[in-house]
């Protein structure tokens, strides 16, 4: 006989995305660890059929921001782990997967704020518009709730090992070349691209093992340790280049991403 506490503990779950990201970030690389981080950072949530209807969001507008409860579906695993490496600490010290915001986790549910700037929603297309955040193109979400600022505002807060903003620790500057290819990509192309560019890339998005340089007892112990120092990824449509000397970014290229 199931104990009625236990049956209940045991039920298995299963959700309906309400929606989907289209996010200026085209790979978890270069992602900030956070949101916010980045204000340039641009992405709609497109609720899907039956979600869509405006009822659905009405009075949400008079929020400046939203939670976003999603699901990391490219770090989806079979096996979790009790314990995690954050960027935080250097990328060589475990945490409690519970102790982390990584999305390597059990349930792997992600939660965000992010700023909401305006919502559209009409002949079945209900968009929000977002900015600062954390996403990947093509994260499901889950759900959306208004930030409540009374509630969830809590500037006395003990934030344990992640204590402070992470600085923009890098400066970034660009090359000729660079320069002259994102005054084009920003005459017709997204708003904000090239301080969206600067915002990513001072926070320097290298793995916290190439930053810290210290291999010890990581899976990249053995690894050569000559700096790479040319480094890419992909934001909108662009494959953007950089590399990094002496604590300096510079941006090598920004071109139309290449298919496939
Ligand atoms: N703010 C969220 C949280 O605390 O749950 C996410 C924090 S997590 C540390 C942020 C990182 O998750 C990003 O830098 C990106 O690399 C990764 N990420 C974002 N969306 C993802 C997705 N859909 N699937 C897998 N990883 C994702």
């Amino acid at each position: 006989m199931k104990g009625s506490g236990e049956s209940k503990a045991s039920i298995l779950f299963e959700f309906n995305p309400i929606g989907v990201v289209h996010s200026c970030f085209k790979e978890k690389f270069g992602i900030p660890r956070q949101p916010g981080l980045a204000s340039e950072a641009r992405a709609t949530l497109e609720l899907k059929t039956p979600f869509n209807r405006c009822e659905a969001v009405a009075g949400l507008e008079g929020f400046s921001h939203i939670w976003v409860i999603f699901v990391f579906h490219e770090a989806m695993r079979e096996q979790w782990r009790p314990t995690v490496r954050p960027p935080r600490l250097g990328g060589n010290q475990r945490v409690g997967v519970f102790a982390s915001r990584s999305p390597f986790r059990p349930n792997p549910v992600g939660l965000s704020v992010v700023k909401l700037e305006k919502i559209e929603c009409d002949g079945g297309r209900c968009l929000l518009y977002l900015r600062g955040a954390d996403l990947l193109d093509g994260t499901p979400v889950l759900d959306i709730k208004p930030y409540l600022p009374y509630a969830d505002a809590l500037p006395q807060a003990d934030g344990g090992y992640a204590e402070d903003t992470p600085l923009q620790v890098m400066s970034v500057t660009f090359s000729e070349l660079a320069d002259a290819q994102c005054k084009e990509c920003e005459q017709n192309g997204p708003p904000g691209l090239r301080q969206l560019i600067k915002q990513v890339l001072s926070q320097d998005p290298r793995p916290a093992y190439y930053v810290n340089k210290k291999y010890v007892n990581t899976k990249h112990a053995n690894e050569e340790r000559t700096e790479k120092q040319e480094f890419g990824m992909r934001l909108y449509d662009f494959d953007l280049r950089w590399k990094v000397e002496a604590g300096q970014v510079t941006v090598l290229e920004l071109r139309p991403a290449s298919e496939g």
